[in-house]
């Protein structure tokens, strides 16, 4: 498996402000996402480690999973993480109608518009699957969508040494932005695992640029 996916290299000749697929590397930054929380059994563990490594990150959360975790959400902002908008409920944006995609991205974005501070929120669609169409509406809405450079593939569920294995065979470098999950312990237990390594080798790790 190889934590660098393909359909990057098509994503990253977009413009930036329209399509992030990486961050400035400057200061050895390393960015890491949670997409598809906040999760009451995962996120808290998730948020101690982040804070023990002095650590920042962006949360993609799900307008549903924000909704009823109104705790977390505040606890994520109190932290000084950022948000993204990884939609209401987790559909296949290719499978949906444009006004029922508009409907998951705003009324996600009104939940987290409360937590915020009215910073510009970024849209990951679940997946990564978009039809273009959603491409011209945000070109137009001068919106951006935000992408991953590198996958730490956990929700492929596999054994944690395994994981382990195949991220320190190639591990990121400097402005990737990292795909992770905050729903599992596998996640958990390996961000134990890398946080202190990545630390060590000098990276800063921070919450996605606006
Ligand atoms: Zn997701």
């Amino acid at each position: 498996m190889n934590p660098r996916p393909r359909k990057i290299l098509l994503l990253r000749w977009l413009p930036g402000r329209l399509m992030l697929t990486r961050a400035p590397a400057t200061g050895q930054s390393l960015y890491l996402t949670f997409d598809d929380g906040p999760n009451p059994g995962h996120t808290p563990a998730v948020l101690d480690l982040l804070a023990r490594y002095k650590a920042k990150a962006t949360f993609f959360v799900l307008g549903s999973q924000a909704e009823r975790n109104p705790g977390l959400m505040q606890r994520i902002a109190d932290e000084g993480h950022a948000f993204g908008n990884h939609s209401w409920d987790h559909p296949s944006f290719l499978r949906i109608p444009p006004a029922e995609q508009c409907e998951q991205i705003e009324r996600t974005d009104r939940v987290i518009g409360a937590y915020n501070g009215g910073r510009p929120i970024s849209f990951r669609p679940p997946s990564g699957r978009f039809p273009p169409t959603l491409l011209l509406r945000f070109l137009r809405q001068r919106r951006r969508m935000a992408y991953w450079s590198y996958d730490s593939l956990d929700y492929r569920r596999e054994p944690l040494e395994r994981m382990l294995a195949t991220i320190r065979a190639q591990p990121p470098v400097a402005g990737d932005v990292v795909l992770m999950h905050d729903d599992s312990d596998l996640t958990t237990q390996a961000l134990a695992a890398l946080l202190p390594e990545w630390c060590a080798a000098g990276f800063a790790l921070r919450a996605l640029p606006d």
